[in-house]
């Protein structure tokens, strides 16, 4: 459904965006992930046609987004980073004038708002000025906005920054039913048990290119877990190994006769794949500097 080849954006001398590749499937959901300044946010406005690349292809659905932008964005429904709603008028009226843009008239979209309204749970707020709702709330209606008339591809763009656990699950259960329903999603967060929770296909950015994809199990499966073992003495202080092997590791420190009182096996997760890029690129950085 979305295809970006190669893209590449630079702003002045810096490239935000440096040989970027992406694909996301209907019905996937792909978390794409990077510390601030990776290049997310400036993909996700090249996909909505607010910036234009220096080079590079993408194509949603059918359409060369870079030549039919204008079609290829109807496919498209957009909770940008920054909210972008009118504060003056209602929250059903924010969400007329969205579908109304994304070409929605009629009973179409009157369906498509009252579904959208019940599925982020503001049915109740449906009449209110959006000026007077909180941050939350509003996280909510941006992206009720990228929902409404059932776009085949959504890029959510963190939307549940700063949203409250309500929110958070609201959020997610929309996104959820979305990509069951055959959506493609792109999500980008900070906060990564969210793409745990959503089963998403993680991909990694990291100086303008995305240097890993995959599930989080195959990202994490090389990754050293940790073996914490405590003792019922207590003059053994508690044991962290590093570890691939669990059930080796344990097995070879009952044969050193020592008896554990309790075993907690860590397996790797996002943070510690996070950390371990980290501490690649420092390497490599390293290793360059001393070549120099
Ligand atoms: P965050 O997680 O903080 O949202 P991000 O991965 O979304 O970060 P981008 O916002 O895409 O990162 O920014 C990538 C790089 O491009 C950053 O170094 C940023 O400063 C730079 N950049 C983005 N937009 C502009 C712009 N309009 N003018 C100049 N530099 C820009």
């Amino acid at each position: 459904m979305l295809v970006a080849n190669g893209l590449v954006k630079t702003y002045g001398r810096h490239r935000a965006l440096d040989g970027f590749d992406l694909t996301v499937q209907p019905g996937e959901i792909v978390g794409l992930i990077g510390h601030n300044g990776a290049g997310k946010t400036t993909f996700v406005e090249i996909v909505t046609g607010l910036v234009r690349p220096d080079a590079g292809r993408i194509s949603i659905g059918a359409y060369d987004a870079l030549r039919s932008g204008r079609a290829a964005r109807r496919l498209v429904g957009v909770a940008p980073q920054e909210p972008a709603l009118y504060g003056s008028v209602s929250v059903r009226e924010n969400l007329r004038l969205l579908a109304g843009l994304a070409g929605l008239r009629g009973r179409h979209r009157d369906a498509g708002i009252t579904q959208v309204l019940e599925e982020l749970q503001l049915s109740d707020l449906a009449d209110r000025p959006v000026g007077v709702l909180s941050g939350g709330q509003r996280r909510r209606v941006q992206a009720a906005t990228a929902m409404v008339g059932s776009p085949p591809l959504l890029l959510l763009d963190e939307p549940t920054a700063g949203a409250d656990p309500e929110t958070r699950s609201a959020l997610l259960a929309a996104v959820r039913s979305r990509a069951e329903a055959g959506a493609a999603v792109l999500y980008t967060t900070h906060y990564l048990p969210e793409l745990v929770d959503l089963d998403a296909t993680l991909a990694l950015a990291r100086g303008g290119r995305v240097i890993a994809r995959g599930t989080q199990e195959e990202l994490t499966r090389h990754l050293p877990g940790e073996l914490r073992v405590s003792f019922t003495d207590p003059a053994e202080p508690e044991l962290r190994l590093p570890t691939t092997d669990p059930g080796g590791d344990l097995a070879a420190l009952l044969a050193s006769g020592r008896t554990p009182a309790s075993v907690d096996v860590h397996r790797a997760g996002l943070d510690d794949l996070y950390r371990s890029l980290e501490h690649a690129a420092t390497e490599r950085t390293e290793a360059r500097d001393a070549a120099a």
